[in-house]
């Protein structure tokens, strides 16, 4: 039932066979969900010690760039200036910055302002002015493992309405994260952060969602972050994620530019934020790997 060979090595990194270890706790908690149709993840995605220790190793090299942003992100500092620092910080920990060149893309990292989504490619002509709220969205490979996280910035003296967006939509990243359990499917993360949204007249943006990291920039699970009763995804402890909830202050709709092919508005206009983090699944519940 669950995709791993019963002599295979157990996930939980005991050293033992599965089936000397978690193989029969696994199929009694996983029994009822495959009856009902659920799917359960492969094999590739139950992430051994070593390989999670890998990410954590590069998740330092994440957080580091982003504490430091903290610091450098101010008023009248370009886009530019923040995809040189995190080019800078990556090559110098010895990593890779994961976005530059994915599918063309042309920068080292994503910087969304005001009523971009994300998608945000760094640019010399954009300064970031008094009032305006930031997306930075990077992700570190390091020794082929890869750490994906976000954070918001505001800039000077911020209205009101978008530093509730912002705190709002960090609540819904950490209630979202809350959520995880093992055992349960990955749809409770969305339920929790759709409510939360809607509590506050906000939009949950459906175009984009979480995803599977850690060996892979992509990979399986879908992580939604708007209500769903599909059947979605068994967490299982050993796999990693993001959730990374996009929350609009207006309509939950979005369209990606015609001109550059990458960035992605609110179909309104009105104002986006997003924050990021990657996190493993675990016996008792989840540890956050870019905190
Ligand atoms: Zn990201
Ligand atoms: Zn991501």
């Amino acid at each position: 039932m669950f995709k791993i060979g019963r002599n295979d090595k157990c996930w939980c990194g005991c050293g033992k066979k599965y089936k000397q270890c978690h193989e029969r706790s696994d199929e009694e908690n996983l029994k009822e969900y495959v009856e009902k149709g659920y799917p359960i993840p492969d094999r590739h995605l139950i992430l051994s010690p070593e390989q999670i220790q890998g990410i954590k190793e590069s998740a330092k090299v994440s957080i580091a760039i982003m504490d430091a942003l903290d610091k450098f992100i101010k008023e009248g500092v370009s886009t530019e200036a923040i995809d040189r620092l995190v080019y800078e910080m990556t090559e110098d920990a010895g990593g890779i910055c994961a976005d530059y060149k994915y599918e063309d893309f042309p920068k080292h990292c994503c910087t969304s302002i005001n009523n971009v989504v994300c998608h945000g490619i760094p640019s010399e002509r954009e300064i970031l002015k008094n009032g305006d709220i930031v997306n930075v969205d990077i992700t570190t490979i390091l020794n082929g493992y890869y750490s994906d996280m976000s954070r918001m910035y505001m800039i000077g003296q911020v209205p009101d309405n978008a530093k509730k967006l912002v705190e709002v939509t960090k609540k819904c990243m950490l209630s979202g994260i809350d959520a995880i359990k093992p055992y349960r499917p990955v749809s409770d993360i969305g339920n929790v952060i759709n409510d939360i949204a809607d509590e506050n007249g906000y939009g949950v943006v459906r175009a984009l969602c979480g995803h599977g990291v850690g060996l892979k920039f992509h990979e399986d699970p879908v992580v939604n972050h708007y209500r769903t009763d599909r059947k979605t995804m068994i967490m299982v402890p050993g796999m990693v994620f993001t959730v990374e909830p996009m929350i609009n202050e207006g309509t939950w709709d979005c369209k990606v530019s015609s001109e550059d092919g990458w960035t992605v508005t609110t179909a309104d206009g009105s104002l986006s934020a997003q924050w990021e983090h990657t996190v493993l699944v675990t016996e008792s519940g989840y540890e956050i790997l870019t905190l």
